[in-house]
């Protein structure tokens, strides 16, 4: 790969097609994905109803501008709107730009306040992107180093830590928002406790600072909810979504609610290709199979499920420090480094993936049954024995 920018550490496997939960490499070996292309694939490989709503409209129009009305994006926009109980939405195309464009409705949010160097409140070991302020959010030095200076305006705290948020509030005025995953994905799957974020949603509310969720890798049905904060009954003033709204079609969103609604006029934000016909076909169909197969209920059946087997194949072995998740969020943490899985597991047929040094995720399609949870757990039981000398 002498011409691609070395970027990525890849394993030596490239895939050539994909059906339901399996890849097949170029040699016609089959892979049990359980990784989805990092929460991506919500309706697995090549879901019938997808790659039709896709062909359809690419032989329709692919591309048009939002310099004109795009129908597709304002039906989009209303389905999410009706499933978050939320008012607008922006359309992008990624995660960091999902949160690029938070951050920038809550500073412009606080300059309409009178408060002219507006602070956001960030969580240690989160992770909302690699541009620059997404990267200066992010709670993991390892992704900032190298690229000082930072942007500013970020403030730090410890993860479900409401006194830590206290604390700033009496020290600081010039706070606008909190900004945090209810399950961090990459700092280890951490979830939220229920009532740190309904007491974090009390604070923003009485302090007038926007209360604004990554929910990119852990909305779209992942958790058994349409968005992992409806688990806890609440809403935030300001959403960002991406990985699994387009099933492997690029597409970003950032929702707006409350005091979050009309910050953005014509002229704040945009983008070129955010919310394109054949981006938004792609996401209706995700949204329309995600109902009509009933793959909320499913996800956390099967995630329970998923969690119970591990629990059984490793009770009693000091090892396994943790199984914990929601829905098809799953983490499985070690008392050691265990980076090698990844390679052992692609060997064995299985993707996966590891995070936080330690802690082996799973984030598999929505469309996963229990029969593909024995495989899973068949396959990838032995290994982390194996690596746990047990
Ligand atoms: C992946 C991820 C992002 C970044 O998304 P990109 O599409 O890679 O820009 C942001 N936040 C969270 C929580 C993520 O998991």
């Amino acid at each position: 790969m002498p011409h691609l920018m070395n970027t990525y550490g890849r394993l030596p496997v490239a895939f050539e097609r994909g059906e339901g939960v399996w890849l097949f490499d170029e040699g016609g070996k089959a892979y049990l994905d359980a990784l989805a292309g990092i929460a991506v694939s919500t309706l697995g490989h090549n879901h019938p109803r997808l790659v039709e709503a896709i062909a359809k409209q690419a032989a329709n129009v692919i591309h048009t501008s939002n310099i004109y009305r795009i129908p597709l994006q304002e039906a989009l926009g209303d389905r999410l709107a009706a499933l978050a109980q939320m008012d607008q939405v922006f359309f992008c195309n990624s995660g960091c730009e999902a949160n690029e464009a938070s951050i920038k409705l809550a500073r412009l949010y606080g300059h309409h306040k009178g408060i002219d160097q507006p602070a956001i409140i960030v969580m240690d070991q989160s992770f909302h992107g690699r541009t620059l302020a997404t990267l200066s959010a992010t709670g993991n030095r390892k992704v900032q180093v190298g690229f000082e200076p930072l942007v500013t305006g970020f403030v730090r705290v410890p993860f479900d830590d409401l006194e830590a948020i206290n604390k700033v509030a009496e020290s600081n005025p010039n706070v606008v928002a909190v900004l945090l995953e209810p399950i961090q994905g990459e700092g280890g799957v951490h979830v939220a406790h229920a009532d740190y974020l309904r007491a974090v949603r009390e604070l923003c509310t009485r302090h007038g600072w926007l209360m604004m969720l990554d929910e990119v890798q852990c909305g779209i049905g992942r958790t058994g909810a349409w968005f992992a904060h409806q688990q806890v009954g609440i809403r935030p003033d300001v959403m960002s979504l991406a990985k699994g709204l387009g099933s492997g079609v690029p597409i970003g969103a950032c929702l707006a609610a409350g005091p979050a609604v009309d910050v953005f006029k014509p002229g704040n934000h945009g983008s070129t290709f955010g919310g394109n016909p054949l981006a938004c076909a792609a996401g209706l169909a995700t949204l329309e199979v995600l109902e009509s197969e009933g793959l909320l209920e499913r996800a956390a059946k099967v995630g329970e499920y998923i969690r119970r087997g591990f629990a059984a194949a490793f009770e009693g072995l000091s090892g396994v420090r943790d199984i914990r998740g929601q829905g098809l969020m799953i983490g499985i943490e070690l008392d050691r480094p265990c980076g090698e899985l990844v390679g052992q597991a692609l060997s064995a047929g299985l993707l996966i993936n590891v995070t936080a040094e330690r802690v082996v995720r799973l984030l598999p399609p929505l469309v996963f049954t229990e029969a593909d949870s024995d495989v899973l757990i068949e396959r990838l039981v032995p290994l982390i024995r194996a690596h746990l000398g047990a």
